[in-house]
């Protein structure tokens, strides 16, 4: 009988390692959940715990971050959060799973316009909202802004992913901040019929479609010229298109970022907050750039060689917490327009 019992226990006890892999908080351990891919982070993870001895458990998921979190509450073994797109980011904090880090160093380096005013989110990296236009069927100089995209010009020749992905909501909400709703509706009624096909396909799929004919321009995350120019199969794609920095005469190129937040909960504080300083430390944002061909969120950081090419480019400075309020209006406005109609 006690035989029975103690079995039982132990697969319970086997269940449970098995379900959350780091649930006690070791001293010298920190737990990190990550919407991004392992290759993308692990080499800043491994080189941190080469210079402190503090071990990076990370587990990643492609969704479901906000209800796994709230399902394990104050027992979340959490202490970070990685994740792309300003909307994740503000997400997360407003499903109150985050608390501010803004009084330690780190959030000195990072720009005031990439992190949450309350520094319950940080940028660390930052990503280009850029146009790529066919090097056949566009002069250069003929598109120079987003808002150019609206020219019935480009009737039948402009094509992207949906107008609700994070990455096109983003821009929408940063018109919105720009032009107020009626400007920004009256410039994506104005895009949507431009499009040469019904929205679909991710940023580089919209490359692939300007290099068969398709269409003459997309809009893309810079970092997608980076992985393409790396796959055979894609390199003729790259080059297809030139790569413009909109709105260089006026307010700057739409940004958004990767980012981090502390949880709620976090059990191993101390040791997440080392390692956001050491992710944003020069070491740190050193290592992104190189690795994943994102900008540094903070300045005075050598770029890469084929950002060195495209050179210096103005950005929009506009707050990513202005771009985070007005998203759910931008999701409602792509609706509204039709625009993966
Ligand atoms: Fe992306």
């Amino acid at each position: 009988m006690i035989g029975r019992v103690n079995n039982s226990l132990i697969s319970i006890c086997l269940g449970l390692v098995l379900a959350v892999p780091f649930a006690v908080a070791a001293e010298d351990e920190v737990n990190v959940y990550s919407y991004r891919k392992p290759k993308l982070i692990d080499p800043m993870f491994a080189e941190f715990t080469k210079q402190t001895g503090i071990k990076v458990n990370s587990v990643f998921a492609k969704k479901g971050m906000i209800e796994r979190l709230q399902s394990e509450g104050v027992n979340s073994p959490a202490d970070l959060v990685f994740t792309v797109d300003i909307g994740r980011l503000s997400d997360i904090k407003n499903a109150g799973l985050t608390q501010s880090a803004s009084s330690k160093r780190f959030s000195d380096d990072i720009p005031a316009n990439y992190q949450d005013p309350k520094g319950h989110w940080f940028g660390l990296t930052t990503r280009a909202r850029i146009i790529a236009a066919s090097k056949d069927r566009v002069k250069p100089g003929e598109i120079l802004s987003y808002e150019d995209l609206a020219d019935p010009k480009w009737k039948g020749r402009i094509c992207t992913r949906s107008g609700k992905h994070p990455y096109m909501v983003a821009l929408t909400a940063s018109m919105i901040a720009h032009h107020g709703a009626v400007g920004a509706k009256t410039w994506l009624t104005g895009v949507k019929n431009n499009l040469a096909r019904k929205p679909q396909g991710n940023d580089r799929a919209q490359v692939k479609a300007i290099k068969e004919g398709e269409c003459d321009l997309a809009v893309i995350n810079h970092y997608y010229m980076a992985k393409m120019l790396k796959d055979p199969e894609q390199v003729p794609w790259a080059e297809s298109v030139n790569v413009i920095f909109p709105n260089q005469s006026g307010r700057g190129t739409h940004m958004n970022v990767s980012g981090m937040a502390l949880t709620k909960h976090a059990p191993s504080k101390d040791n997440a907050i080392k390692l956001m300083e050491f992710l944003a430390s020069d070491q740190g944002q050193a290592m992104y750039v190189q690795n994943n061909g994102e900008y540094p969120v903070k300045p005075g950081i050598a770029w890469n060689d084929l950002q060195n090419s495209w050179g210096e480019f103005k950005e929009d400075t506009l707050s990513l917490a202005v771009i985070a309020d007005n998203r759910v209006a931008a999701i409602r406005m792509a609706d509204e327009v039709g625009y993966n109609n």
